[in-house]
């Protein structure tokens, strides 16, 4: 036998092999991969407790009630949503972030401790996260340094992957005046230029571009995060009702290796805000470009710091006509340079 006439042979052999591939490939269904989890659960608004009733459906979308009385989204495989808020009573609560695994688990973290999850293997990738970011953060520095100490400490949980911007729109809808924006961006524009009169200016290579008004909705639901997003990034205005209304603003960003989205939400529950360049008049009102310049830095990827820490990131100085949010610390300006690179 000739090569010639084996490949003659071989040919039809080949082509029903193809065609069975392909006519296979496109016959697989959506859920043939994951055969163990092939419809959504059933329940819609579950407690952190009850997550390991739900190891043998599809959680995505579903609804979870955490320890911290935030109520989360499950996101889509892979990815991490967490809500990050400030309270008005100086009471430091830490991040929730609820995670669903490429294996279809979830767990759920406050701070750095995954206290709930529906399979040990989401528990055990959220944790090793954390683990991870904690190492590479700056090690636990003296508490209560100075804050332009260069051994002020950050904690970061990720960031933009697209040269370190994150581009976000405005929605004004309910804001307490049009001086609101300018505050927002003036707050963006320090956290990106590392500007600040008593720690010197560092920048840091993150940049914070307004894209401009925008009509949509804010990712951002009044009692926590949204299992999704849409549209473009954005910040603005609408009760927050979480906890006992002590929530002033509200951020929730969604991540995988890099940021993929992040809003925040601004809180109308009959607050007064202060939207002055100055600290002329701002007594008994809550400074939004302070605020606001601690919510970028969630939206940069940032983390709280210990609450003894005279940073921005340190969400227990809460208080009316606080000025202190308005200048990053060493620490801050740290983290973003350790995140972005400059
Ligand atoms: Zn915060």
């Amino acid at each position: 036998m000739t090569p010639v006439s084996r490949q003659r042979r071989l040919l039809p052999l080949v082509a029903i092999a193809a065609a069975a591939l392909i006519t296979g490939f496109f016959a697989i269904p959506a859920y043939a991969d994951d055969p163990m989890k092939p419809e959504p659960c059933p329940t819609e608004n579950i407690a952190d407790d009850q997550l390991a009733d739900i190891a043998d459906c599809d959680p995505t979308g579903l609804t979870i009630r955490t320890r911290s009385g935030a109520t989360m989204g499950v996101p889509e495989k892979g990815v991490s949503v967490v809500a990050s808020w400030i309270r008005d009573d100086g009471i430091v609560d830490h991040p929730v972030t609820v995670f669903q695994s490429e294996e279809g688990g979830v767990a759920i973290s406050e701070g750095s401790s995954v206290y709930a999850g529906s399979t040990q293997e989401a528990r055990s990738s959220l944790n090793a996260r954390h683990q991870r970011n904690a190492e590479e953060s700056q090690p636990s520095a003296p508490l209560a340094v100075s804050k332009c100490s260069s051994a002020a400490p950050y904690v970061r949980f990720s960031k933009w992957g697209n040269g370190g911007e994150y581009k976000w729109y405005y929605n004004s809808a309910g804001q307490p005046d049009t001086f609101a924006r300018t505050r927002i961006s003036s707050a963006g524009a320090t956290i990106a230029g590392g500007l600040s009169s008593t720690c010197g200016n560092l920048s840091n290579g993150s940049t914070t571009p307004y894209g401009g008004t925008t009509t949509g909705a804010i990712n951002v639901n009044s009692n926590g995060c949204p299992d999704n997003y849409s549209g473009f990034n954005a910040q603005g205005w609408g009760a927050l009702t979480g906890p006992q209304e002590k929530w002033l603003a509200l951020n929730c960003t969604w991540y995988t290796v890099y940021i993929r989205h992040s809003d925040t939400k601004f809180d109308l529950t009959g607050r007064s805000w202060w939207t002055g360049a100055t600290t002329s008049g701002c007594s008994g009102k809550w400074d939004l470009q302070g605020v606001a310049t601690h919510e970028f830095g969630h939206a940069l990827g940032l983390d709280h710091v210990h609450e003894s820490e005279p940073q921005v990131m340190n969400p227990g100085l809460a208080g009316t006509c606080n000025w202190s949010w308005r200048q990053l610390g060493r620490g801050d300006q740290n983290g973003l340079r350790a995140q972005y690179g400059s």
